[in-house]
């Protein structure tokens, strides 16, 4: 029925083609692409049913274009890393295709997430009368969906949100990071911030700190960052008077970080070294293990979810929504960790919900401005099944 072209070979793009290979009936023909073609005959030889590959490299719009133009698409999943998206989005506007991703776009130089770049695409998607779906990983993505989920059939208006992201899995490594180790400290490393009353408050990086009893994980330290998800939701529910975003971290990869951090490691300017120039973080992400290997060693349990405070029909609720993802379960059913697992799989289905038409329009969309119902009524059939509760007061407050 449809032709689907994904972008990046990595951990999560491996869970993304396992999973678009699992519905045959709606992605008949699958054309893996990577910067590294081996990678993607690596990930064919998993699969139980043929996928082409090929080598792309995204960064070059004319070479996208080329591929785009040989496969002919309906849909091209942007898998690679943020710094590839705009590329991408230029690719897909030549061609008229539809595009996804799981990230939004980064600049190489500084690090500094913002939506600003892909939403001024906003006119051309229209004109061209082709969908791009932004962040539809699990957060942002999933999270994104609950809190849509949340607002149309809870609340009829949300007061707070706090998306808590917990990693209780075990690697066996003292450092490593679960997906793009270069992304990954870009991220955690930046100062921290959040929404409240209409403006954004800045703290000093891992600053804030609070403990959450994670079922099936249990307590866990969680940290305030920034996180992209933030940005897009903060303009759709504009009546929401807070809004933040908690990771859990363990001590030794914050003692390791703080190391790292301190001589100098996670810079991202270039540095002389012997006659060559070199970026520290880029050549620290080289030392250390590949996120995509960390499948068979990984064990735990994630879990990931939204709790939501506001109003329905004048009477004050509290309401908590959560996915628990268990990371051998995961390995056993694609070969990967729990983390590439719970981005690959909310990517499929934003796709299969565009390809199928369910999810349709003409310009760029992050995913809560889409109808939620569909997407929750499937995702736990493809392994995300989600749990929700109401509580008798928030366990974020105050
Ligand atoms: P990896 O580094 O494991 O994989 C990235 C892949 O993209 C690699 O195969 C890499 O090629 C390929 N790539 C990089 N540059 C290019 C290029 N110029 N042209 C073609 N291919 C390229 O990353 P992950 O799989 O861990 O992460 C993938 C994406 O998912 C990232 O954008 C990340 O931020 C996002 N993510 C989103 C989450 C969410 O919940 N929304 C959570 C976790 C991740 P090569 O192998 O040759 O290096």
């Amino acid at each position: 029925m449809a032709r689907v072209l994904i972008i990046g070979a990595g951990g999560v793009g491996a869970v993304v083609v396992h999973k678009c290979a699992q519905a045959a009936d709606i992605f008949t023909d699958i054309l893996l692409a990577s910067r590294t073609k081996a990678k993607c005959d690596a990930i064919a030889r998993q699969l139980k049913r043929p996928i082409r590959t090929a080598r792309v490299n995204a960064d070059n719009v004319a070479e996208t274009v080329a591929l785009i133009r040989s496969f002919k698409p309906d849909v091209l999943l942007n898998i690679a890393l943020p710094y590839q998206d705009l590329h991408l989005m230029d690719a897909c506007l030549e061609t008229g295709v539809s595009y996804l991703d799981t990230a939004n776009y980064e600049p190489l130089d500084t690090a500094k997430f913002e939506y600003k770049w892909q939403w001024a695409y906003q006119e051309r998607f229209q004109a061209r009368g082709i969908m791009a779906v932004l962040g539809c990983g699990f957060d942002p993505g999933q999270t994104n969906l609950y809190t849509a989920y949340a607002r149309k059939h809870h609340f009829d208006e949300i007061r707070t949100l706090d998306i808590l992201d917990c990693n209780g899995g075990d690697h066996g490594y003292p450092f490593a990071t679960n997906f793009n180790p270069e992304i990954n400290i870009r991220e955690v490393t930046a100062r921290g911030r959040y929404w409240e009353n209409g403006q954004w408050i800045e703290t000093e990086p891992l600053a804030v700190k609070r403990t959450f009893d994670f079922e099936g994980v249990g307590p866990k330290n969680m940290y305030l960052l920034y996180h992209e998800e933030l940005e897009s939701l903060a303009r759709q529910f504009p009546e929401a008077k807070r809004m933040r975003f908690w990771m859990t971290f363990g001590e030794s990869y914050l003692t390791h970080l703080r190391v790292l951090q301190n001589v100098g490691m996670t810079r991202i300017d270039p540095v002389d070294f012997e006659g060559h120039r070199i970026v520290p973080l880029q050549f620290l992400k080289k030392l250390l293990p590949d996120p995509a290997s960390l499948g068979p060693r990984t064990r735990g349990k994630t879990n990931i979810g939204c709790i939501i405070t506001g109003s329905k029909a004048g009477k004050e609720r509290v309401y908590y929504i959560y996915n628990i993802c268990d990371h051998q379960e995961s390995y056993r059913e694609v070969q990967s960790q729990a983390v590439a697992y719970t981005t690959g799989v909310p990517a499929m289905l934003g796709a299969k919900l565009m390809v199928t038409g369910v999810w349709k329009g003409a310009g760029v969309f992050n995913v809560e401005q889409l109808d939620p119902d569909p997407f929750m009524r499937e995702i736990g059939r493809w392994g995300l099944p989600w749990q929700e509760k109401f509580l008798d007061q928030s366990p974020l407050e105050p």
